[in-house]
C-alpha cells in the first residue's frame, strides 16, 4: 500500500511530547483560513511511500513517538492504518492531527479504524480567530487534543489537557 506524502521531520519536538517522527499527508479538503502548510492542501501526487518504506526510515531514528501531520492524515484512511498498526508492533505511540472533529471521525468507518490506532488525536480545523500562541501542540483553542482510547472507551470525549 502506498502513501501520498508531503514531507517528512525525522526529529520534531513541537508535534507532540519527546522527539518524534512527523509523517506529512499530502492533501486536506478543509482550506482554513491562515493554514500553515497551504502546500499540503491540493490532492496532487507528491511522494509516494509504502509502509515499509516509512518504517525502514523510522527505525534509523531514535523517534519517542509518530505524529501523523499534513494535510490531512484522514484522506488516506486506509494508508494510515497500515502505517499505525506498523508503528504499533514498534511500540511507539502515535499522535495524529486532522482538520475534523472526532464526531465526524467516529461516524464514518475507515477514519474510525484509523482513529483506533491511535494514542492521541488533535482534531478540528485551524480558526484564525481563534489563532493562540500560548496553546502547546495547537495552533487555535477549539482545536483538541484528545486520549483516544479512553475517549472510545467512555464514549465521550476525554481531553488531555
Ligand atoms: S486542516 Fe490543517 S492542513 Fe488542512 S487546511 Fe486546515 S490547517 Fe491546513
Amino acid at each position: 500500500m502506498q502513501l501520498n506524502i508531503g514531507g517528512l521531520i525525522p526529529e520534531s519536538v513541537v508535534d507532540g511530547p519527546g522527539i518524534r517522527f512527523v509523517i506529512f499527508a499530502q492533501g486536506c479538503q478543509h482550506n482554513c483560513k491562515g493554514c500553515f502548510n497551504p502546500e499540503l492542501q491540493p490532492f496532487q501526487q507528491n511522494r509516494l511511500m509504502t509502509v515499509e518504506e516509512i518504517i525502514a526510515m523510522i527505525k534509523e531514528h531514535n523517534s519517542q513517538g509518530i505524529t501523523f501531520s499534513g494535510g490531512d492524515p484522514f484522506e488516506q484512511a486506509e494508508g494510515f492504518t497500515a502505517l499505525a498498526q506498523a508503528c504499533r508492533k514498534l511500540g511507539l505511540s502515535i499522535w495524529s492531527y486532522t482538520g475534523y472533529t472526532y464526531e465526524e471521525l467516529i461516524q464514518k468507518p475507515t477514519k474510525l479504524k484509523l482513529l483506533q490506532e491511535l494514542d492521541v488525536l488533535v482534531d478540528g480545523r485551524f480558526v484564525l480567530e481563534q489563532k493562540d500562541i500560548t496553546l502547546k501542540y495547537r495552533g487555535s483553542s477549539n482545536q483538541r487534543i484528545i486520549d483516544v482510547q479512553k475517549s472510545l472507551a467512555k464514549g465521550q470525549v476525554i481531553t488531555i489537557q
